[in-house]
C-alpha cells in the first residue's frame, strides 16, 4: 500500500492514479508539492492537511464522506502529519 500524500495513512493501492483516500478523501493526482494546487482537489496539500487537522477531512465537502473506521484499517503514518 502507498501512503496518502495528505494524511499519511497507507490507504492507497497505487500511487498518483487518482485514487481517493478513504481516510481523508484526498484524490491522489500525483501532486507532492505542498503549495501546488491540485486540480481534482482544488486545493493545495498544505490547505488539505490543515483541514484534516481541523475537521477530519481534506475539505469541508468531504467531511460526511470520509470513512471514520478507515484509520484503523490502514497502517498509520510513519511521521506525524501536521
Ligand atoms: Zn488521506
Amino acid at each position: 500500500m502507498f501512503a496518502c500524500p495528505c494524511c499519511g495513512y497507507f490507504s492507497l493501492s497505487s500511487s498518483a492514479s487518482y485514487e481517493i483516500c478513504s481516510v481523508c478523501f484526498w484524490e491522489d493526482d500525483g501532486v507532492r508539492d505542498e503549495h501546488t494546487v491540485s486540480g481534482p482537489n482544488q486545493a493545495t496539500l498544505a490547505t488539505a492537511r490543515q483541514n484534516l487537522a481541523e475537521f477530519g477531512a481534506c475539505d469541508l465537502a468531504s467531511v460526511d464522506r470520509v470513512d471514520r473506521q478507515a484509520r484503523e484499517r490502514y497502517r498509520a503514518p510513519e511521521a506525524p502529519v501536521d
